[in-house]
């Protein structure tokens, strides 16, 4: 037989994946099979090795689950083929997690094993919620609770009598469901109707709920809040002193669907933005950047670079594509020449900020217009070589301006990159989007436009889905949605990703 693998049993955490520990996700990255949860986030896979076998054990209150058995046999025939086995489990493995069990089936069979905490949903929810779980005048203790031993066996296993008299914290998890049962025993063992309690649904996510009472109004106020499961219960006089901040359901976006339709590789930034505000962001690459060049050309202009006086790069996947290839021709910054460097917006030039360089130029108005006209006007470009860096949409207006009378200066373009437009027929983001619907979708430039509309069939909403309104991040994607029909419901004072998002924020929240 081979080397036996080995099991590790990990935390993944309330939800949110940034709240697993460093070690869960060395051990992701390296895992062959991953065994995972319900409540275990899926995002968390995409860590994984690509080859990684990835199991759904998932289980739900109420619908068919994979028996626990099963599941330790599943762990212990992959380590028996020497393979590196990843179980993760919502919140931290010994917490209600059957941990415990799990780990003696592999003493037993004699696997190595290492158990990695999480971090528990009561602390989770509690932080999310801003509760102390514990406070020097209202709390020295903190229990956790289950309202079933497991999900399939709807009995009370625990004798709630006996906390109605705690001055602690209470923290309920699996217990939405027996709440009346729980709330019946906890007063019938001295606890006050006025006894404050908090429930709060998906902690950390960007579906998180929560809705608060005291123990004889909350079974009222779960009913008109419909709030639902898994949800974490919290019991005592802590609740009644959370902050008065909601630090993360308070942000400006939470509850708010937001469609970003960059490419892929550039979403990432606008993105991080909307989610650090609360929304929910579904990403929806319409178009696609990818490296295009004529080999002749560009050794052409990368044998006689030094002679420009000016370079101007028109996006920022001019300056990430430029740069890739002007490393693999030469080794030293310095063969790039003493040229001066133009950028047509702030985005642009932070790209090229990162190559220890200053950027000379950048308009007041991030448009190629504003661009030509201060170089026009202010720099004296007569007779001067230019090269101007671009996609598979050319610049032709910039360059026309630039050679015409107006400048007269001599350019050189230098087309890197070709955008395309996805299929997005088949992207299981295409289809929540479908059925789900989103508060706004966000254009960032006139391509995704084209691209929405000519999608418009893979992403057709159905009936109950949310109505979104259009945003647009320029003039120029502005023109594109009215030349295409489509109404736009707000535009960015100015072309940057941080002004876009202030004026999504400004419109979703004076809708309403
Ligand atoms: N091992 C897990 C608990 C599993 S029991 C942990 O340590 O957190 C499942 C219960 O955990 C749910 O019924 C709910 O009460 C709670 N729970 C898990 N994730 C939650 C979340 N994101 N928000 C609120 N409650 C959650």
């Amino acid at each position: 037989m081979s080397q036996p693998g080995k099991v590790y049993l990990i935390g993944a955490g309330p939800g949110d994946p940034g709240l697993v520990t460093v070690r869960a996700r060395e051990l992701i990255e390296l895992a062959d099979v991953i065994v995972y949860d319900y409540l275990a986030n899926p995002k968390l896979l995409d860590w994984a090795k690509p080859a990684a076998e990835k199991i759904y054990v998932g289980k739900r209150s109420g619908m068919h689950s994979i028996p626990q058995d099963e599941i330790e046999e599943i762990l212990v025939d992959r380590a028996h083929k020497g393979l590196q086995v990843v179980r993760l489990k919502g919140g931290d493995p010994f917490v209600f997690g059957r941990g415990g069990e799990e780990a003696s089936e592999l003493q037993i069979d004699k696997i190595p094993f290492e158990i990695v905490p999480g971090v528990t949903a009561a602390l989770a929810a509690a932080a999310y919620a801003g509760i102390p779980l514990s406070h020097r005048d209202f709390s020295s203790s903190i229990t956790f609770l289950t309202g079933h031993e497991n999900p399939e066996k709807h009995t009370l296993s625990i004798d709630f009598k006996l906390y109605g008299k705690t001055n602690g914290t209470l923290c309920l998890y699996m217990s939405v469901g027996q709440l009346p049962r729980i709330i019946k025993e906890l007063k019938a063992g001295g606890m006050s109707g006025e006894m404050p309690v908090g429930i709060i649904q998906w902690a950390t996510l960007s579906r998180q709920k929560s809705v608060y009472g005291t123990i004889d109004s909350i079974l009222e106020d779960i009913e008109q809040s419909g709030i639902g499961t898994p949800a974490m219960i919290i019991i005592g006089q802590v609740v009644a002193h959370r902050a008065k901040t909601e630090w993360f359901e308070g942000r400006p976006l939470f509850g708010k669907r937001i469609v970003v339709t960059r490419a892929r590789e550039q979403a990432g930034q606008l993105s991080q933005i909307l989610s650090d505000q609360g929304a929910e962001v579904i990403e929806l690459p319409f178009i696609s950047v990818q490296q295009h060049f004529d080999a002749k050309r560009l050794g052409e202009v990368f044998a006689g670079i030094a002679v420009y006086e000016w370079i101007i790069f028109t996006s920022a996947n001019g300056v990430k594509n430029f740069f890739d290839l002007f490393y693999k021709a030469y080794d030293d910054i310095r063969c790039l020449g003493p040229m001066r460097i133009a950028a047509v917006g702030a985005a642009t030039a932070r790209e090229i900020e990162k190559h220890k360089l200053k950027v000379d130029l950048i308009p007041q108005q991030a448009n190629a217009d504003a661009l030509a006209d201060e170089l026009i006007e202010n720099e004296g470009i007569e007779s001067v070589q230019i090269l101007v860096i671009t996609g598979n949409q050319n610049r032709e207006n910039l360059v026309k301006r630039l050679e015409s009378d107006e400048g007269r200066a001599i350019v050189d373009t230098l087309p890197l990159y070709k955008i395309t437009k996805t299929d997005l027929s088949q992207d299981p983001a295409a289809e929540r989007f479908r059925k789900e619907g989103a508060d706004a979708v966000l254009f960032t430039s006139s391509s995704t436009v084209k691209s929405f509309v000519d999608q418009h069939a893979a992403l057709t909403l159905e009936p109950d889905a949310r109505k979104p309104v259009f945003g647009s991040i320029g003039p120029l994607t502005t023109q594109t949605l009215k030349d295409l029909k489509l109404p736009v419901a707000f535009e960015a004072t100015q072309a940057s990703l941080e002004h876009f998002v202030v004026e999504t924020i400004s419109h979703l929240n004076s809708e309403t």
